[in-house]
């Protein structure tokens, strides 16, 4: 049992179930997500034969690889799964706190054109405990209160759905980190049938969309999943995200040199969000060895901004962080597999290294088959 992706009321069901008080519970929970005790024989309140019993329970991420950036101190975490996969997470400093970006799954399925992250296929969906871990190990590592935890790493959150829902509910949980939700963010890609699903949570977490293209047509040369969901069933999925939640949406867009960083870009976009609850959040892309995709220039980036802030859309760009250290999403987890091959064991399945079986979504999961609107597994090829 992989008691740390337990809530605390299933926790205290498990431990009762075997034969111990209640309060044992509350007191386990506490070792494992407030003081954030890897080894359960430091849990020092716990009796013996709890501990014995639970010395199998506890699973617990690795440590792989760490970078860290001379520049902005930005780190960067590769972390080994119990089962030889692979994921990264981030650490990032700002003026406003600390914030940890973190993997969903081992690999992802969306086929994102831009994306490293995808170049393997998904191998698996992260546990709640591989998702809380992340941040608890880098808590623990850097010695700073991580107070902004954003959901966009590695793997499409909203394809791992019933996880993320209990990895937020747990991480804002006054009895482990006490994480606001107003400062977790989720992104995704846009799979419309969970963003119903997640505005009827009521959560007060930030929802970010990945748009990149303000056309159905642009859109679908970048991203598999338009091909299933159009831009207005997108919108409209998040227009009921806002008024369920009353939470503006981030909208995401990469500026690609040549692609969508055009004055007509802008201009369709524009007209695409006007009058929308929405803040847009430009981010010149990092470019991969495996696409021949380029990012935008500065004034190219500058211009697109411009428009937008004139026409009355509140647009930031994204600083970039650690540039030095392969920090875009899913680089330097590709590059840990990429040199392991041969060696270790390669737990990531699906394309080439080189990218050429990248664009389709893999089958491996039942949830994305469930969504889809004809329910065919290789509907976005
Ligand atoms: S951008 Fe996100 S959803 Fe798209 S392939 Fe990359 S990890 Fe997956």
């Amino acid at each position: 049992m992989d008691i740390k992706s337990l809530p605390l009321n299933e926790l205290t069901e498990y431990i009762v179930d075997k034969g111990f008080p209640a309060f044992r519970a509350k007191q386990l929970y506490t070792w494992l997500h407030k003081k954030l005790i890897r080894d359960v024989e430091e849990m020092t309140n716990i009796p013996k034969n709890m501990r014995k019993m639970l010395s199998e329970d506890i699973v617990t991420l690795t440590l792989a690889k760490k970078l860290e950036s001379a520049i902005d101190g930005t780190k960067k975490y590769v972390f080994m799964l119990s089962d030889g996969n692979v994921i990264e997470s981030v650490f990032m400093s700002y003026k406003h706190g600390y914030s940890v970006c973190i993997s969903s799954q081992a690999g992802c399925r969306m086929g994102c054109r831009f994306c490293a992250s995808t170049l393997l296929g998904l191998s698996r969906n992260l546990t709640v405990s591989e998702m809380l871990d992340q941040i608890y190990y880098i808590e623990r590592d850097t010695g700073m209160r991580i107070s902004n935890v954003v959901v966009m790493g590695t793997g499409e959150p909203l394809d791992n759905y019933d996880n993320l829902c209990t990895f937020i509910k747990m991480l804002s949980d006054e009895n482990g980190l006490n994480i606001s939700q107003r400062n977790i963010t989720v992104s995704s890609c846009g799979l419309v049938p969970e963003i119903r699903r997640l505005a009827d949570e009521h959560f007060t977490i930030t929802f970010a969309l990945s748009l990149h293209a303000a056309t159905d047509e642009k859109r679908r040369e970048l991203m598999p999943i338009a091909k299933r969901y159009s831009l207005s069933e997108v919108l409209d999925a998040c227009m009921y995200y806002f008024n369920e939640t009353g939470r503006r949406i981030t909208f995401e867009y990469s500026l690609v040199a040549g692609e969508n960083d055009s004055v007509s870009d802008a201009k369709e976009l524009i007209k695409l969000l006007k009058n929308y609850p929405c803040h847009v959040n430009l981010i010149p892309v990092n470019p991969i060895k495996e696409r021949q995709y380029k990012r935008s220039d500065k004034n190219s980036v500058r211009r697109f901004k411009e428009l937008l802030e004139t026409n009355g859309i509140n647009a930031t760009v994204r600083r970039s962080m650690g540039k030095d250290i392969d920090a875009a999403c899913g680089q330097l987890r590709k590059a840990h597999i990429d040199s392991s091959k041969g060696g270790t064991k390669d737990s990531t399945k699906g394309g080439s290294s080189d990218g050429s079986k990248d664009d389709s979504l893999d089958s491996s999961s039942d949830r994305l088959k469930d969504s889809t609107k004809d329910g065919s597994k290789d509907s976005l090829k």
